[in-house]
């Protein structure tokens, strides 16, 4: 995919143009309605601005902390510009892959690759604490498969459980798309077990009605289109993807589609940004060696 830096970058460059402008926007974030200290709550405090990255010393317990600390900035050596940039091309509407951000910012492959999986852990981890509630489908479905064409099914085609909230006229909101460990290949299937372990872990059964498609010719269309639109999307992005990292994808696949039906309002481009921003700022960030030792799927990674 080609990306248009001049056209694309405009809105976001408008905004933030200095390393400070970006540091006020973190702490404007982090601290909405003014300093609390981590430790004590204490809300008094005096910024020391000696350092690069101010320091905020609570006038208690005299704890010193920063605005990055337990964001998924945190520990970073990059210009938040560049974070701030690459924040703005993950919202693209198909992302960005972590070759082509390397060159739109600068930065080497690994440390690309390294990003966008912290953002894209922020995206998942906070999409995750939002349970689906009201009018919600679930499908038993399979990623990485044309039913058409099923002869060209890919290697990891898997089992997937799909549910969303439903607007309404129909279509899908809120989605939320699991792999079912252990069912890989494009001939296996979520069973009713797997389905209610789904709305056990992300369904908000107290204030939902719940309507279940386990069999694969009846499912729920306008949430399998999802299912495919993913498939798709993620398929052009990032070439083939292999299991270990699949539900991080998914996750950001999904998350990002939310983001962006929330942007298509007049006027809402910003909040859609400003929401991307707290994520990053309320996701603690995923340590190197969790993420590279990350096996969502253990029996399938050891099989492969
Ligand atoms: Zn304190």
């Amino acid at each position: 995919m080609e990306v248009n830096t001049e056209t694309e970058l405009q809105p976001f460059s408008s905004r933030y143009q200095s390393e400070q402008d970006c540091m006020e926007a973190l702490i404007a974030m982090k601290w909405p309605s003014g300093f609390v200290c981590p430790r004590c709550a204490h809300t008094r405090c005096s910024r020391l601005t000696s350092r690069h990255i101010p320091l905020f010393e609570c006038g208690k317990c005299k704890h010193q902390t920063s605005p990055l600390v337990g964001t998924i900035f945190e520990g970073t050596h990059l210009p938040l510009l560049k974070w701030f940039k690459a924040l703005e091309l993950f919202l693209l509407e198909g992302g960005i892959s972590a070759m082509r951000l390397s060159q739109v910012i600068r930065v080497t492959y690994k440390t690309a690759w390294l990003m966008l999986h912290k953002i894209r852990h922020a995206v998942g981890e906070f999409g995750a604490r939002e349970l689906l509630c009201g009018d919600v489908k679930v499908n038993s479905d399979q990623y990485g498969r044309n039913p058409s064409r099923c002869q060209f099914s890919h290697p990891y085609a898997s089992a997937v459980v799909a549910g969303c909230t439903v607007t309404k006229s129909g279509e899908p909101e809120q989605v939320k798309i699991r792999l079912v460990p252990h069912k890989r290949g494009s001939e296996k299937r979520a069973n009713r077990h797997d389905l209610t372990a789904f709305i056990n872990e992300h369904v908000d059964v107290r204030t939902s009605v719940v309507q279940l498609f386990p069999q694969a010719f009846r499912l729920y269309m306008p949430l399998r289109k999802v299912v495919r639109e993913a498939w798709e999307s993620l398929k052009s992005t990032y070439g083939a993807l292999g299991l270990k990292h699949l539900q991080a994808y998914l996750n950001e696949y999904t998350g990002r589609r939310r983001l962006l039906l929330s942007g298509e309002l007049p006027g809402a481009e910003e909040t859609m940004r400003q929401k991307l921003l707290q994520m990053c700022v309320e996701v603690p960030v995923l340590p190197y060696r969790r993420l590279i030792e990350r096996q969502p799927n253990q029996p399938l990674a050891a099989a492969a």
